[in-house]
């Protein structure tokens, strides 16, 4: 199972208790991206000694392809899992189609152990946006339970060995978890008696990411170079107590998702820009009316006659950026 392993360069070999421990120092600071390239080989090539049924955890967004990248370059039959939610972007579709009939990857995806589409969670739970209230939480969590996790947990029982494309930087809990727990750790929920989990990239930003794209020419979704003004393939980085975070670069998952739109409109306009007919899909399917419930004040603006579907049509056409952000 474990096949070919990287050879790390002469100069830069690390003992496998120094590699586990910058895992923990966020080694960010001075390294290159060759440098970065070499620690993620190494722990790669470290848990698969370990560990005999390994997985990939993937979602074709910009992280998880690097991931898929520095695995396959130790052993390139590892498997790669598709959490298939129903609304993945188009563009991963895509993407999933490419590695399959012309990179001959191996993608096994979860839809078989799914249950529920994500108009069902609609009907069922509402509408997954934010934490206002314990029905919006419910319907986030179920939402993603039932969509992502279930399905996913069902599909990789057999794995003991999880290798994901989780970036430290992405946001302020994460940064504390990955400085907390390292990079490579045992995770007693998952799979069947519990996992290893490893994250190769914990420590990169979302520039090394791009930089190890284009220097490896990987093939990756169009979704990323379609910038809106403060919503870019690259983002920008910002300090949060010190520490240089990532922010505002694109991210690739459900295409229905209203999550962000409690925290910004980046993702809406995105999507209300280039992807216009996909935009229009989610409004006219109730997001629309969920937006005006939750920004004009409840339920009574809806019975009171203020507002009504021709009104609706009419505010989309004037001012569909008022619909962007909750
Ligand atoms: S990301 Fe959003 S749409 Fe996708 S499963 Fe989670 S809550 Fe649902």
């Amino acid at each position: 199972m474990i096949g070919k392993f990287y050879e790390l360069k002469d100069e830069f070999k690390l003992s496998e208790i120094d590699v586990i421990n910058k895992m923990k120092e966020d080694y960010d600071l001075e390294l290159t991206i060759e440098d970065k390239e070499e620690i993620a080989l190494n722990l790669i090539k470290k848990s698969l000694s370990e560990w005999d049924k390994p997985f990939i955890s993937w979602s074709g967004g910009k992280d998880s392809l690097v991931v898929m990248h520095l695995v396959h370059r130790v052993n390139n039959n590892i498997p790669l899992i598709f959490a298939d939610t129903g609304v993945n972007h188009p563009s991963i579709r895509e993407l999933k189609k490419y590695y399959e009939r012309e990179e001959g990857k191996e993608i096994i995806s979860t839809t078989g152990e799914r249950d529920y589409t994500f108009w069902d969670i609609i009907e069922e739970f509402g509408w997954p946006i934010g934490a206002r209230s314990s029905a919006s939480k419910k319907a986030v969590s179920k939402c993603c339970d039932l969509l992502k996790k279930k399905p996913m947990e069902e599909t990789t029982k057999g794995y003991n060995l999880e290798f994901n494309g989780l970036t430290a930087y992405e946001s302020w809990t994460r940064y504390c978890r990955a400085k907390g727990d390292g990079n490579y750790k045992f995770v007693k929920s998952r799979g069947k008696n519990g996992r290893q989990v490893c994250m190769p990239i914990a420590w990169w930003h979302t520039d090394n990411v791009w930089d190890y794209i284009e220097k490896y020419d990987i093939e990756y979704p169009e979704i990323y170079d379609k910038e809106v003004e403060g919503f870019t393939k690259r983002g920008v980085r910002e300090k949060t107590k010190g520490i240089e975070m990532d922010r505002k670069a694109i991210r690739v998952g459900c295409w229905s998702c209203p999550l962000p739109m409690q925290y910004s409109s980046h993702v809406m306009r995105q999507l209300r820009t280039h992807y216009p007919n996909l935009w229009k899909t989610l409004m006219d399917k109730g997001l629309a009316e969920e937006v005006v419930k939750r920004k004009l004040g409840g339920q009574s603006t809806l019975i009171d006659g203020f507002y009504t579907k021709e009104k609706e049509e009419d505010w989309l056409k004037r001012r569909p950026c008022w619909f962007d952000k909750i």
